[in-house]
């Protein structure tokens, strides 16, 4: 799956564009409204912000539906809520406010694709090292060798692979994989996460982060 980021400020369009290609997708980038309409060509979503330099980026967002039916996430500086309907009556499939996280933004662009193609996720295979993450088939290889992981076990991987590199917390870990409303204790996360790393074989490649968390060793 190609995404287009648009977006002129190299601070916020060059740790994006690096997070979403170690996500797995495939990104091309543009730092003006002009860019975006030549680069346009097959990108399966546009991320478009709306304060460009040389166009509106209302006026890119029109034009870009007037000739396609790529899905478009809108990103905006301000929160107004006249935005976000400024965005949606302009034929954008959703809206993002800066500033956002990473995960945040990976979320919607599933939920987009999702809603707008009948596909499944296109998201290609992730690669991080030598662990390979394919959400499609919720298969996981490590130097070529499947290896059989559990449900919760998959989505553990799967979740902490979003941002190789990155703490995922304790309670976001318990409320995305296990219960969105999780009090009690998390000793089951401690299971599964040595388990892991036991079936992964490198027990580095999950670190642990005191009193926080957890990431996946970015390699
Ligand atoms: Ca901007």
């Amino acid at each position: 799956m190609r995404l287009l980021v648009v977006e002129d400020d190299d601070a916020i369009a060059v740790p994006l564009v690096e997070g979403l290609e170690r996500a797995g997708y495939g990104v091309d980038r543009a730092s003006s409204g002009a860019q975006a309409l030549v680069r346009l060509g097959d990108a399966d979503l546009v991320l478009l912000d709306l304060g460009l330099p040389d166009l509106d980026g209302a006026d890119v967002c029109r034009h870009i539906r007037s000739v396609s039916k790529v899905p478009i996430i809108v990103v905006s500086a301000r929160g107004d809520e006249s935005d976000r309907v400024l965005g949606l009556e302009l034929g954008a499939d959703d809206y993002i406010v800066k500033p956002f996280g990473l995960r945040e933004l990976i979320a919607r662009v599933r939920a987009v694709s999702r809603r707008t193609n009948n596909e499944p996720d296109s998201i290609e295979i992730q690669r991080i090292g030598g662990l390979e993450i394919d959400r499609r088939s919720r298969r996981v290889t490590v130097d070529g060798r499947e290896i059989a992981l559990s449900p919760k076990e998959f989505d553990l991987l799967s979740l902490l692979g979003e941002d190789p590199g990155a703490v995922v917390s304790r309670h976001q870990i318990m409320d995305e994989v296990w219960d969105p409303h999780w009090y009690g204790p998390t000793k089951t996360l401690d299971v599964h996460v040595a388990s892991l790393r036991k079936k992964l074989g490198d027990p580095a490649m999950i670190e642990t982060v005191r009193s926080v968390g957890f990431r996946l060793r970015d390699s």
